[in-house]
């Protein structure tokens, strides 16, 4: 008797299930997708106890007749594509046409559905992905479709199903990254009749964007915009102090199709390399637009990882988008003193305004200005010009990515230099701006392998390790190439003979014991960065330096010739700004 037996539709499809249907999230995603194809423009999306018990979605797209809504729910029916040419050029979400198919073999599954021809709609109720019942029914235009109890009949796939809270999470995820892509369609995401999300309908990407991340965001987000041969990047970041401990505010989409690639992530970090803080998160949302042909959906059911041709380029592209993106914007952070103090408790005076008696600051001296007369901020300006309010001070700094100028006052707790500017006070961290001062210089001679080297009269000789001695031959030619030239004198002896001049105020033998502790970490190509930014950290003024304001001047000139001054290597901030506006908060001037 032959052994082999060709397996029943049902258990075809709730084998399929399996890879479609992980969990409810992915339910709400494939419904969500059909929606979308369908032309909806208005999405409701209704969860019941994390979406265990209930899925709901209803849209007010194109609807189906009678017999396609037959037709929806068995395996391999799509409406979307025909052939194999169709299948290298899919332009809807949907095209594997399983999705009802296997979500009906796992739950209690009704569809109501109405094209805007027919004058009645049509109701299908299947259970375990046999037909309970079907027949007309009073509907608007639109399809609904009610997932009940989801793996009622698959106990071992249910018992996987992570904790409440886990699942809901995966589906806002869901919700929030199809409302963020799809500005032009209304979502609204209700649990346990709470409303979660509500993304109404707007002109622009960077509304949607509040409306879903948050108002606060808006005024953080900077747009990316490039076309490179064949792709097109587009969308927002946030600058990076509106970096977050967690991931929950980036998305990626690839022709309009939210997806997760590593790749494509980390090129973005790439882009904000050396502005975030350790362990910070980037918000960002970016549209790729790709050729088709470049790219497979279809490496996985569940079609959020896809397979990029020539992903290496790609990801290159992105980095540098967001680089340009951020060295092309106005970074410096304000801050709110008004919100750090809160006054709110006590009864507040009423003080009025009056310009014409502010005091003007009168210790300039031809040694403190940074800037020449023309573009610092003269005394008459100060005077006479209205103070600006916080927005419009954000309005005039992010139309230019231009150093702001500014009026360097003196040195305040042997760590902060103080300097006016139009319309605020900057406070900046004297390490902050040298380390990212030293941090540029030497990789812009690193990379164009120019590096100024100073000669070692004599030398400086040192000892090393056993563990260094190792590191140091495998990556001699490296070292060299940071303009360190080594060499064995006897035994565990060594000698320094050149380093780089931008290092020079440092001691030769901590410059070299710094770079060979971090060889630690890996090969010197991969850590460079790491090895720069500590060299950076170690040659630049400390806090508690004392620097006189022609030394700082002069920091603050190369500052100005950073490409992103507003953070040190380590991405903490080099200043900040707080606004005349919130001074006069702090000191009652004004309510
Ligand atoms: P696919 O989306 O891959 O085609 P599905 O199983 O998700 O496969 O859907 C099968 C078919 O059912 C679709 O091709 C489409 O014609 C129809 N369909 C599903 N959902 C909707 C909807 N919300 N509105 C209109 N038609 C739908
Ligand atoms: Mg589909």
């Amino acid at each position: 008797m032959s052994k082999i037996k060709l397996l029943t539709e049902d258990l075809i499809n709730k084998i399929a299930a399996g890879e479609v249907v992980e969990r409810p999230a992915s339910v709400v995603k494939e419904l969500i997708e059909n929606s979308l194809d369908a032309q909806a423009t208005k999405i409701v999306v209704e969860i019941g106890n994390s979406g265990k018990d209930l899925i709901k979605i209803s849209d007010n797209g194109l609807g189906m007749e009678e017999e396609d809504a037959r037709n929806s729910i068995l395996r391999h029916a799509t409406s979307k594509i025909s052939s194999v040419e169709d299948l290298f050029s899919v332009s809807s979400l949907g095209f594997r046409g399983e999705a009802l198919a296997s979500i009906a073999a796992v739950s209690q599954l009704s569809i109501i559905t109405k094209t805007k021809d027919q004058l009645e709609g049509f109701n299908l109720v299947m259970e375990g992905g046999l037909m309970i019942s079907e027949g007309p029914i009073a509907a608007q235009q639109g399809t609904t479709i009610e997932v009940r109890n989801l793996f009622y009949n698959t106990p071992a796939r249910k018992k996987f199903l992570k904790t409440d809270a886990v699942e809901l999470r995966h589906i806002i995820e869901i919700v929030m990254n199809y409302a963020l892509l799809n500005k032009q369609v209304s979502f609204l995401l209700k649990h346990d009749h709470h409303i979660l999300l509500n993304s109404p309908t707007v002109e622009d990407m960077r509304a949607n964007i509040s409306s879903i991340y948050g108002l606060g965001l808006a005024k953080e987000l900077l747009e990316v915009s490039t076309t490179a041969p064949s792709l097109k990047i587009s969308g927002y970041i946030a600058k990076p102090f509106s970096a977050r401990n967690d991931k929950n505010q980036q998305a990626l989409f690839v022709n309009n199709r939210w997806v997760k690639n590593n790749d494509l992530t980390a090129a973005v970090y790439e882009g904000f390399h050396s502005v975030l803080f350790v362990n910070k998160h980037p918000v960002f949302v970016l549209l790729l637009e790709l050729d088709p042909q470049k790219i497979d959906v279809n490496v996985h059911p569940q079609k959020t990882e896809i397979k990029i041709d020539q992903i290496e380029e790609v990801c290159a592209a992105v980095t540098r988008a967001v680089k340009e993106t951020l060295q092309d914007n106005n970074l410096v952070p304000i801050i709110d003193l008004a919100a750090e103090f809160e006054f709110s408790s006590r009864k507040k005076p009423v003080y009025s305004f009056e310009k014409s008696k502010q005091t003007i600051l009168q210790n300039r001296h031809e040694e403190n200005e940074l800037f020449p007369e023309e573009e610092a901020v003269s005394e008459k300006q100060t005077s006479n010009k209205p103070i600006i309010n916080e927005d419009d001070l954000r309005k005039e700094l992010s139309k230019t990515n231009k150093f702001p100028a500014m009026k360097l006052l003196g040195q305040v707790h042997k760590t902060y230099f103080l300097a006016e500017t139009e319309g605020g006070v900057f406070f900046i961290d004297q390490h902050a701006a040298h380390e990212r001062v030293l941090y540029e210089q030497f990789m812009a001679e690193y990379m164009a392998h120019d590096i100024a080297i100073q000669t070692l009269l004599r030398g400086e000789t040192m000892e090393l390790t056993a563990v260094e001695k190792v590191l140091f031959s495998a990556n001699q030619e490296a070292i060299l190439a940071m303009g360190f030239l080594v060499e064995n004198f006897e035994g565990n002896t060594y000698i320094i003979k050149t380093l780089p001049s931008i290092f020079n105020r440092l001691q030769p033998k901590v410059l070299f014991h710094e770079i060979l502790d971090s060889l630690k970490g890996g090969k010197l190509e991969e850590i460079k960065e790491v090895i720069v930014t500590r060299m950076a950290c170690r040659a630049a003024v400390m806090a508690g330096d004392i620097i006189t304001l022609p030394q700082f001047s002069e920091i603050l000139t190369s500052l100005s010739e950073c490409a992103l001054p507003y953070t040190c290597p380590h991405g903490r901030p080099s200043m900040f700004l707080t606004t005349a506006e919130e001074l006069e908060k702090k000191f009652k001037r004004k309510g």
